[in-house]
């Protein structure tokens, strides 16, 4: 591992101070000289593998700001510290009653350990796992831009079929963000140009011709917070995940649903797709194949087609487009029949 300069910032504003002077407008968060660790669950095998090379890592646990460690509920919604762990998150009671599709969708990813470990903002940043990118000898155009893509004519099972590009057709492995982005949920961030606000669904970008950017932060931004808006009716919702084994596994394919429903008739529906695509996956046409319809098999299975119109097979992972729409209309089924 490349050595490094570890600091520990206390207040966000320093933090930020730090990240500044140490990187450039133009630097990527992934690539920059100066980055941000939490739990450090992604970050640090990275490191060691020798696929983040950071000369200055910003441990960001002795901030000082107390809201960063707390969850808030309101009237408006939730509100989560960014430093929150994600076990704290899966198991707080307001959370599992209002959101139940956030408190699945933490409660089923990676291993308990890590789960202690891991804040909900690092989770939210987590680098795929394509085999490629994590074995260095390997061309890989999102960790050395322009030197190819081993994955495209390689063992591609695990990776997309929605959102690639001729450039790179990796997964999005996260689970906590397909929750977040079928809930309209905003992400609160801070950086020397002073704070933002950005809707959870402009946070990741797709691969195009430049997948080593996979986000819209620059390398100075900090998330301070995640807020999801209040949806009553998002108690009727759930995460389904189908992987390999039951626990510590990847989706191969999962779906996020929230329903609000008039008897069977569905009023609006939000959807999410997990393990199948490039980034956090909003099934918008799903969506819309449901508004007024009887919720029942065939109109589950008419948005399910919606949802993979234009999913592109590669060769080991075509069985992701009839798993991920089997995945979605179990997931819509399980969701209708809640007792809420
Ligand atoms: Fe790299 Fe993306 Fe290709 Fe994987 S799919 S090898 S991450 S460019």
């Amino acid at each position: 591992m490349r050595p490094f300069i570890y600091e520990q910032p206390t207040d966000i504003s320093a933090a930020v101070a730090l990240a500044s002077s140490f990187t450039t407008r133009d630097d990527h968060p992934t690539r920059a000289n100066a980055q941000f660790i939490a739990g450090g669950t992604n970050l640090a095998d990275y490191m060691k593998l020798g696929v983040a090379e950071p000369n200055r890592l910003l441990d960001l646990n002795r901030l000082e700001e107390q809201k960063l460690r707390q969850i808030r509920v309101t009237g408006d919604g939730i509100r989560f510290g960014a430093l929150v762990r994600m076990g704290e998150a899966a198991d707080h009671r307001e959370v599992k009653k209002r959101y139940p599709v956030i408190a699945d969708s933490l409660r089923l990813a990676a291993s308990g350990q890590i789960r202690n470990v891991a804040s909900l903002a690092g989770n939210v940043l987590q680098r795929t796992r394509c085999e490629y990118f994590r074995e260095t000898s390997w061309a890989c155009n999102k960790r050395v831009p322009g030197s190819g893509c081993a994955a495209m004519d390689g063992f591609n099972r695990q990776h997309a079929v929605l959102g690639g590009s001729n450039a790179c057709i990796a997964t999005y492995h996260g689970d906590f963000a397909q929750a977040l982005i079928a809930l309209d949920a905003v992400i609160h961030a801070q950086g020397s140009d002073g704070a933002r606000q950005i809707p959870f669904a402009k946070l990741h970008r797709q691969p195009g011709d430049t997948p080593h950017i996979e986000t819209d932060l620059a390398a100075d931004e900090i998330i301070t917070a995640i807020e999801v808006p209040a949806l009553p009716w998002a108690r009727r919702s759930l995460y389904l995940k189908i992987r390999d084994r039951e626990s510590y596994a990847f989706a191969l394919a999962s779906a996020a649903v929230a329903l609000d429903l008039d008897g069977e008739t569905v009023r609006d529906a939000r959807i999410a797709l997990g393990g199948v695509a490039t980034v956090p996956w909003r099934a918008g046409a799903a969506e819309e194949v449901l508004q007024g319809k009887k919720l029942d098999e065939a109109s589950a299975g008419a948005a399910a087609d919606a949802a993979f119109a234009e999913a592109q097979p590669h060769q080991h992972n075509a069985f992701k487009i009839e798993l991920g729409k089997r995945t979605l209309v179990r997931a819509l089924l399980e969701t209708r029949d809640m007792k809420v």
